[in-house]
């Protein structure tokens, strides 16, 4: 059978095999979540939040185990892997206890059909196709498959062929813990196992990576007009303007270009300054970025370790020497500072929008930071970009009003990527990011069926809906639209009560 052979990015030592599954195991993997689908989505949620609950547990349990699996797989230092496992676990847990209020039946307002009960009622949508990247294994699939659990679906999950093993062990855990069987399975394999999920008889698929690949999801998917959510990546600004607290955004603004590697979705991938204070915070910035310590991904005091995945390596190099070309200058690290697949922290300045660096997702850690000579200036490049993922403010009193400015699905005020750490709220993006929403209420019920009723309570005087109306139907008609909509008597008392209210 052919097999995956994962080698660990720091190190080149082989961590592991795993199988590469053929459109025809995929199927199967399909239908047996389909059959998984019926029991585990007739559970009350009570019953599954319990399961998800147990799962939690048992995960949080092998912790120590999922830690080095995870740094051995991805490269990553082993406090990163367990900042991601913290993560994925509260995912878990929120999704387990908001499904029953998020997904409970609602009650709307009926409208000029006030005879009408109007009600929108949540069901699952019976099996989800995930497909995760490399950079996040756990934490960014987790973050879609425990919320299409606890909304009553089976999943059936592609993670990517540098991380299989994660995925693996925790769909182990997964068996050993729900009580229905084959509630998640895993299908491993390359790019083409991700297309026959894309292509198979799913509910739903949620996609993780690149724009690009997520076009031919999308592709894939039309064929059955299979609905997708797609995750691609940003290119998030951070804003900091002159009255903003230098030391806290430089502090906040390593971490968020530099975690991970830069490996993230919602990295600060571009700085804009003002003027008055760029000189300052660049060399705050330069200062933290030094005090980095590099390491292997086992070790507990490294801050950062290898790239994941060699293809990015190259794309981080030509981004650096496109901007170089181009006039960017470099502060600390740059393309002379990369060996095999550990690059160092580099900070650019010097930099504009004519340079890949500043406008495709680099994806690596890099921070380039732009002066700029007025907040209507940072705000227009901030939103000069084909993506829309995450961003970052650092002001004073007028932080909020620039986050409102932002044209991004989510920024953070005066610190970074608090929203990807709150999973009550939702999470994507717009443009090239993408779209739909994981993580929150909005996610829960991205991974169910909507559901309308309308029930009629009573018969009223003039039925629109009907074709047994009594001979002056046009008259009673008129006299209607001229009393709610028009100048008539119900049409003003409406108006004074929404004056009033
Ligand atoms: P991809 O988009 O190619 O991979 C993401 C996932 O899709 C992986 O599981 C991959 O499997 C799978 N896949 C690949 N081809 C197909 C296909 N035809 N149909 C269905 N699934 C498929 O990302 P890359 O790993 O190539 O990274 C490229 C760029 O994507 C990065 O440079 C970065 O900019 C961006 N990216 C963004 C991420 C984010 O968090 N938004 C995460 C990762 C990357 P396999 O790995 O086995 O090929």
């Amino acid at each position: 059978m052919a097999e995956l052979v994962i080698k660990s990015p720091a190190t080149g030592a082989e961590v592991g095999r795993a199988p590469i599954l053929s459109p025809a195991e995929v199927d199967a993997a399909v239908a047996r979540a389909r059959v998984a689908s019926g029991p585990w989505g007739a559970m009350t949620f009570a019953q599954r939040s319990e399961a998800l609950s147990d799962f939690r547990r048992a995960l949080a349990n092998a912790a120590d185990e999922l830690a080095e699996l995870l740094s051995a797989e991805n490269g990553k230092p082993l406090a990163e892997s367990y900042v991601e496992l913290i993560a994925t676990l509260s995912h878990v847990g929120h999704a387990a206890t908001r499904a029953e209020k998020a997904l409970a039946p609602r009650k709307v307002s009926p409208g000029i059909l006030a005879n009408f009960r109007a009600t929108i009622s949540y069901a699952p949508l019976g099996v989800i196709g995930v497909i995760g990247p490399w950079n996040y294994p756990v934490q960014t699939p987790v973050g879609s498959i425990a919320y299409a659990l606890a909304a009553g679906n089976a999943v059936v999950w592609k993670p990517s062929e540098l991380t299989p093993l994660i995925a693996v062990r925790i769909a182990e855990i997964a068996a050993a813990t729900l009580p229905v069987r084959d509630t998640l399975q895993v299908v491993t394999g390359a790019g083409e196992t991700g297309a026959a999920l894309a292509r198979a008889a799913v509910d739903k698929i949620a996609f993780t990576g690149s724009a690009a690949t997520g076009k031919r999801v999308m592709m894939a998917a039309a064929e059955r007009l299979t609905p997708v959510l797609l995750e691609l990546g940003g290119k998030d600004p951070m804003i900091v303007t002159d009255d903003a607290d230098l030391e806290k955004a430089a502090e906040a603004c390593v971490f968020g270009g530099l975690t991970n590697n830069g490996q993230a979705c919602v990295s600060i991938e571009r700085v804009y300054v003002a003027a008055a204070v760029h000189d300052k915070f660049v060399d705050e910035l330069a200062k933290q970025v030094r005090e980095l310590k590099p390491g292997a991904a086992g070790n507990d005091s490294a801050d950062f370790g290898a790239m994941t995945s060699p293809g990015q390596v190259k794309i981080v190099r030509d981004h650096l020497e496109d901007a170089i070309a181009k006039g960017a200058k470099v502060i600390v690290g740059g393309p002379s500072e990369i060996e095999g697949n550990y690059i160092k922290p580099t900070i650019l300045t010097n930099v504009d929008h004519t340079m890949k660096i500043m406008v495709e997702e680099t994806f690596g850690p890099v921070i380039p930071v732009a002066k700029v000579n007025s907040l209507d200036e940072a705000v227009r490049l901030a939103n000069d970009s084909k993506f829309g993922l995450g961003s970052s403010v650092f002001a004073g009193s007028q932080a909020r009003a620039i986050a409102d400015r932002i044209r991004a699905g989510m920024t953070s005020v005066n610190s970074v990527m608090g929203f990807a750490g709150i999973p009550s709220l939702p999470f994507g993006g717009v443009g090239d990011s993408g779209f739909g929403r994981i993580h929150g209420d909005e996610g829960l019920r991205e991974f169910s069926r909507v559901k309308s009723t309308a029930e009629q309570t009573m018969s009223l005087p003039i039925n629109m809906m009907t074709f047994r109306q009594p001979k002056n139907a046009v008259q009673r008609l008129k006299g209607m639209i001229h009393q709610v909509y028009g100048d008539g008597t119900v049409a003003r008392v409406q108006d004074l009560v929404r004056k009033w209210l």
